[in-house]
C-alpha cells in the first residue's frame, strides 16, 4: 500500500510499452529496459516492428531481450511511404493487447514516430528517449529531422540527452517541467561495455593478417548521402587509403544495398581496406576504442566514441550533435572531397590536433542517463496513478 494525498491506495504495477525497430533504438533503450526490470513499479514490454530486421536481430541476443511482440514491417524495396503504412497497420493491435500506462520510445525513426501518432491517438502519455536533437534542416539528416521534430509535438515527456538539446525543444514551447537532462543512455552502454571488454581481442577480419598496424573504422548509411555524396567519399576515403598504406581501413558494411553496392564496388579492391559484415555490439565497441580515428556519418556513433577517446570525423553536412563538434571530439567534414581529405590528412599529420580530439571532454553524458530515466519514469507512473485514485 502507498500513502497518496492522504488516501491509502493498492501500489499499482504499470505496463511500460518500449516499441523500436531499429538497431540504435535497442542499443539505447536496452539499458533502460533492464533496469526497469528489476524496479516493482514497472514492468517493461518490447515490440520489435522488425524495421531493420536482420541488423537488429543479432542484437537481442547480445544485449539480453527478448521482443513480446514481433511485427513484421519490413518488404525488399519498399519505400518510406509503405513502411509508414505497414506500422499503422501491425502496431495498434500491439497497443490493444498490452493497455500500456506509457509508451516509451528512442530517437528518430519511422516506428518512433508512428508510436507516437498511435500513442497520442488512444490518449497515452509517451516518453521520448534522446529528445531535442537537432539540425534545423529538414534535408537532413532525413528524413530523421522531421520525424524528431514531429514526435516531440506528441510526446509528453522529453528525456534530453544535454542542455542544449534542453534549449531547442524550449525554443518550440515544450513546457518545461515536462523536459529532463538526463544524458544519453548511448553512453551509459559504451562505457559499460568497454569495462566488460577489456581483456579481450577485437574482432579482426580474418584476412587482416596483421593485427598491430593502426586502423581507421568506417561506417556510412545516411539516406541523403546516396548517390553523389556517397560517390564523393568513398573516392576520398580511397585515395587517402592508397596515400597512407601504413593504415588499415575496417568497414563494417550498412546491408542497405543502395549505399553497399556503390561502396564494394569503389572500395572492394583496395589491399588495406578491409570491408566486413555488421558486427555485434561488443565487438563493434572494441573496434572503436582501438582505432586510430573513426570515420562516420553515424549519430550514435558520434554520441560514444568520444567516451572511448576515439577521434571522429563526420562525413555529413550537418549533425544535431553539435555539442561534440563544440567540444572538440567531432569534427564536421561535410561531404566534398578537398573537405574530407583536409580533415584525415590533419589527424595524421598534426599530432597536437589529435591529441586534443583525444581528450575532449564526452559533452553527451556522464553514464548515469539509465539511473536519471527510470527514477522519472516511476516517478511519473505513480504521479499519474496518485493523480487518477485521488478522491478529494
Ligand atoms: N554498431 C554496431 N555494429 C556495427 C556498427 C554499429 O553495434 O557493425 C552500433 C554502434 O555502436 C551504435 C549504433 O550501432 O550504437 C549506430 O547505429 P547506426 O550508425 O546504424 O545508426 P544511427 O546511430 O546513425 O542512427
Amino acid at each position: 500500500m502507498v500513502r497518496v494525498q492522504g488516501l491509502y491506495c493498492m501500489r499499482k504495477v504499470h505496463n511500460a510499452l518500449f516499441c523500436c525497430g531499429s538497431r540504435p533504438e535497442l542499443i539505447k533503450i536496452s539499458p533502460v529496459y533492464h533496469q526497469l526490470k528489476t524496479t516493482a513499479e514497472i514492468i517493461p514490454l518490447l515490440c520489435n516492428t522488425g524495421q531493420h530486421r536482420d541488423l537488429l536481430t543479432p542484437h537481442l541476443e547480445t544485449l539480453g531481450m527478448t521482443p513480446d511482440f514481433q511485427l513484421d514491417v519490413m518488404h525488399k524495396g519498399q519505400s518510406l511511404e509503405q513502411l509508414m503504412a505497414q506500422l499503422f497497420e501491425q502496431l495498434p493491435s500491439v497497443f490493444e493487447k498490452t493497455h500500456p500506462d506509457i509508451v516509451i520510445i528512442q530517437g528518430d525513426t519511422a516506428s518512433a514516430l508512428a508510436s507516437a501518432i498511435i500513442a497520442h491517438k488512444e490518449d497515452l502519455p509517451l516518453a521520448h528517449i534522446e529528445a531535442g536533437l537537432r539540425t534545423h534542416d529538414r534535408t537532413s539528416p532525413f528524413p530523421e529531422e522531421i520525424y524528431r521534430q514531429n514526435i516531440s509535438t506528441l510526446a509528453k515527456w522529453h528525456f534530453c540527452p544535454t542542455e542544449q538539446a534542453r534549449q531547442n525543444l524550449l525554443s518550440e514551447n515544450i513546457k518545461s517541467e515536462n523536459i529532463f537532462v538526463t544524458g544519453n543512455t548511448s553512453v551509459d552502454m559504451v562505457i559499460e561495455t568497454y569495462k566488460k571488454s577489456k581483456g579481450n581481442l577485437y574482432y579482426n577480419p580474418s584476412h587482416r593478417q596483421d593485427m598491430t598496424r593502426p586502423f581507421f573504422l568506417i561506417t556510412l548509411h545516411r539516406r541523403e548521402s546516396q548517390g553523389s555524396p556517397l560517390m564523393r567519399i568513398t573516392t576520398s576515403l580511397l585515395e587517402f587509403a592508397k596515400a597512407n598504406e601504413k593504415f588499415d581501413f575496417i568497414f563494417p558494411l550498412h546491408p542497405n544495398p543502395a549505399s553497399s553496392q556503390m561502396i564494394k564496388s569503389q572500395l572492394g579492391a583496395q589491399k588495406n581496406i578491409f570491408l566486413i559484415s555488421p558486427l555485434p555490439y561488443p565487438q563493434f565497441v572494441r573496434l572503436m576504442a582501438d582505432a586510430y580515428a573513426i570515420i562516420t556519418d553515424s549519430g550514435g556513433i558520434q554520441e560514444e566514441a568520444p567516451s572511448l577517446n576515439t577521434p571522429v570525423i563526420v562525413v555529413r553536412n550537418r549533425t544535431e550533435r553539435s555539442e561534440g563538434i563544440k567540444s572538440g571530439c567531432l569534427r564536421l567534414a561535410g561531404t566534398e572531397m578537398d573537405t574530407i581529405l583536409s580533415e584525415l590528412n590533419l589527424l595524421i599529420d598534426d599530432k597536437a590536433h589529435y591529441k586534443r580530439m583525444q581528450q575532449a571532454p564526452n559533452p553527451f553524458g556522464d553514464g548515469r542517463a539509465t539511473e536519471r530515466i527510470t527514477a522519472h519514469l516511476i516517478d511519473i507512473v505513480e504521479k499519474s496513478h496518485a493523480e487518477t485514485h485521488s478522491f478529494t
